[in-house]
């Protein structure tokens, strides 16, 4: 049987031989399928219409290895996670279990990001050493999701998936994925993210990437000011400080305020904000950013001065 892995992975796992910007402290795979998912997602290289390399999965490229080279080769990786990447066809749960039965031995946790499945196969995937499972809403407008998606899986479909893993694996166990930038305003974004961690999953945010060969190749990256604006907004409503009710947004959806006060801001602002938020050990080194750019997401805490940076750009110092 074969797997990707992405490439920053297989370079740690000496598969293959270059250079490292940052080390993942996660190993990353995404199942091997010859042909598309079945999916037709507008921003994805693996989507069922998209002419993009098969070999892509956001800017990363995850070449194929045999399963079983790559087994043996994550023992001396010093990985503290394994995550597994999913596309979808019809064979797609036999083959994640069949890799989870490879990898159980290893005894390290690990994350599955899926298309919606059973509640049985869930409980199967939790005897098998999964702990986290990752949700691809990606979009976080109800109004563009189905442009945007054209997937097997409705809005409320994701929204169902979220809860049931939640029931399998407990609160904050699920994470939604969300991506900014795919023509969602930010009141849309926070009241899905309100959304998530009112029933008790939380968000991942990634930066919509344009990649050859999908349907929004000739879309732009979103501004970086505005991303900022967008983890700050998680970060409030993941600790508890601001909620959806308090948050100010103009009529066309812009964010106004925080619905937190600036001097407080300034105190409580973290710079962990702007790193990378997934399952622990998760870093996702340059995921969707190139590496001469400032990141969306950094691998690392960025300091204490860059919080004061970002809230000078912002005028919110
Ligand atoms: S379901 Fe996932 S892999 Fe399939 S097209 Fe959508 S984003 Fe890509």
């Amino acid at each position: 049987m074969k797997i990707r892995i992405s490439y920053g992975t297989a370079i740690s796992m000496g598969l293959i031989h270059a250079k490292m910007l940052a080390k993942p402290i996660t190993a990353y795979f995404m199942t091997y399928h010859e042909g598309r998912c079945r999916n037709n997602c507008a921003f994805c290289p693996q989507a069922r219409e998209s002419r993009a390399d098969l070999k892509k999965l956001s800017r990363i490229t995850w070449p194929v290895f045999e399963l079983e080279t790559v087994t043996e080769k994550v023992k001396t990786g010093g990985f503290a996670r394994i995550c597994l990447q999913t596309i979808d066809y019809p064979d797609l749960v036999s083959d994640v279990l069949t890799i989870l039965e490879t990898f159980q031995p290893l005894g390290l946790p690990v994350s599955v990001s899926i298309t919606p499945v059973e509640e049985a196969v869930l409980k199967r995937f939790k005897e098998l050493g999964v702990d986290y499972i990752g949700i691809g809403l990606d979009v976080a407008s109800e109004r563009l999701y189905p442009k945007i998606k054209d997937s097997l899986y409705s809005w409320e479909d994701m929204w169902r998936f979220t809860e049931e893993s939640i029931e399998v694996f407990g609160k904050g166990k699920a994470f939604v994925h969300i991506i900014i930038g795919l023509g969602e305003n930010d009141r849309e974004v926070i009241e899905t993210i309100q959304r998530v961690y009112d029933i008790g999953a939380e968000v991942s945010l990634f930066a919509f990437t344009p990649i050859k060969g999908t349907r929004l190749e000739n879309l732009n990256p979103p501004p970086l000011e505005r991303y900022r604006k967008i983890q700050i907004a998680l970060y409030l409503i993941r600790k508890g400080i601001t909620h959806l009710e308090d948050i100010k947004f103009r009529e066309d959806g812009s964010l106004i305020s925080f619905g937190v006060g600036k001097e407080k801001l300034r105190e409580i602002l973290k710079d962990e904000a702007f790193r990378t938020y997934g399952c622990p050990g998760c870093n996702r080194p340059y995921y969707n950013e190139r590496p001469q750019r400032e990141p969306y997401n950094f691998p690392f805490n960025p300091g204490k001065n860059y919080v004061l940076e970002v809230l000078d750009s912002l005028g919110l110092r």
